[in-house]
């Protein structure tokens, strides 16, 4: 499995007061599947995606991506993971507002070891002719395929996505979600979006349904709809 969570908890502690966040989060995807997390705000929906992507730590439990317990590794380990393995979009773009397009993709692409050319990635997400603009010169929509550009110039194993339609309207939700489908087609990368949208699950493999930090749905999705 490539992606595959065992007996996994978090706690947040503030002061003296603790939260479990996630309890007992066993799950697994794929690779090259797409997986959405589905949930109601506060069920756990980052803290999942954030401890798989190596920006939390968990209390216990097992995250394993492409054969590695990634829990087991040290902070420099860690960093190379989220570095070079995951990419991460999310809900408002976090674009830097002043480097164009090209510069902000070429940013990403400056501290991965073996990333794609940058015209390459744009021409991906079809931003090519809009290269030289600056975020604010684009559309919700244009903005979300920057990011999603930047995180894929350095072909990530691993895809989080949080909330990545969250901000746009209905007919840009369904451009972006077109777009990773064809990501994961055209890259076989594996993707695991977090949303409370539950039309986004109809471009998932696998739906897993959390509320109040557990998991009270797993199911294997056969019946895939296209993004359109
Ligand atoms: P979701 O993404 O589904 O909205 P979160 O994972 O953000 O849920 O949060 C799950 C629960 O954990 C919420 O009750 C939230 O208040 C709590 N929580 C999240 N982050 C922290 C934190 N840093 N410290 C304390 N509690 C937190
Ligand atoms: P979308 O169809 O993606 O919602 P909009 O209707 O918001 O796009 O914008 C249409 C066009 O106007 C887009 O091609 C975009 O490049 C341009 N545009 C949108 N917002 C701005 C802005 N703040 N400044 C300059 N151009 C913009």
């Amino acid at each position: 499995m490539f992606l595959e969570l065992t007996n996994v908890n978090k706690t947040y502690k503030t002061g003296d007061v603790s939260f479990k966040a996630l309890a007992n989060i066993n799950f697994s995807l794929e690779k090259g599947n797409i997986g959405v997390i589905l949930g109601p705000s506060g069920s756990g929906k980052s803290t999942l995606l954030n401890v798989i992507g190596g920006i939390d730590i968990t209390d216990n439990g097992a995250i394993f991506v492409d054969g590695k317990d990634i829990t087991e590794l040290n902070d420099r380990e860690l960093t190379n993971y989220r570095r070079e393995e995951v990419g991460f979009i999310f809900q408002f773009y976090n674009l830097i507002p002043n480097l164009t397009v090209y510069e902000n993709v070429e940013v990403a692409a400056n501290i991965s070891k073996n990333p794609m050319k940058v015209e390459e990635v744009l021409d991906a997400v079809g931003l090519l002719d809009l290269k030289d603009r600056f975020p604010k010169e684009l559309s919700g929509g244009q903005q979300q395929r920057v990011s999603i550009a930047r995180a894929i110039i350095k072909k990530p194993k691993l895809l989080l996505c949080d909330e990545p339609t969250g901000a746009l309207d209905y007919n840009n939700a369904i451009e972006i979600l077109k777009l990773l489908t064809d990501i994961n087609k055209k890259y076989n990368t594996t993707i695991l979006i977090i949303t409370h949208n539950t039309a986004i699950s109809g471009i998932a493999n696998r739906i897993v349904r959390l509320r109040s930090g557990e998991i009270i749905e797993n199911k294997y999705n056969d019946n895939i709809l296209p993004a359109e």
